[in-house]
């Protein structure tokens, strides 16, 4: 089953730093892949990806379902 997020707000306050390059990358859906109950961050600067937690995407507003509103 493919798992689809909900859209953050388009300003999202959270940014983590990639473990590769440092670069302080924004949580968004296009470079956040879940994983095994787990989440890869895919740096945009430097094209690594590392695993994040989901307790520090859920600061984001990202989830992996949609409810209602
Ligand atoms: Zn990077």
């Amino acid at each position: 089953m493919d798992r689809r997020f909900h859209r953050p707000p388009l300003e999202s306050p959270l940014r983590i730093s990639c473990r590769v390059c440092f670069t302080r990358v924004g949580v968004e859906p296009d470079v956040v892949e879940p994983v095994d109950g787990w989440y890869v961050l895919h740096c945009p600067a430097c094209g690594g990806s590392f695993p994040v937690r989901r307790e520090d995407l859920s600061a984001a507003e990202v989830e992996e379902h949609s409810g209602p509103d």
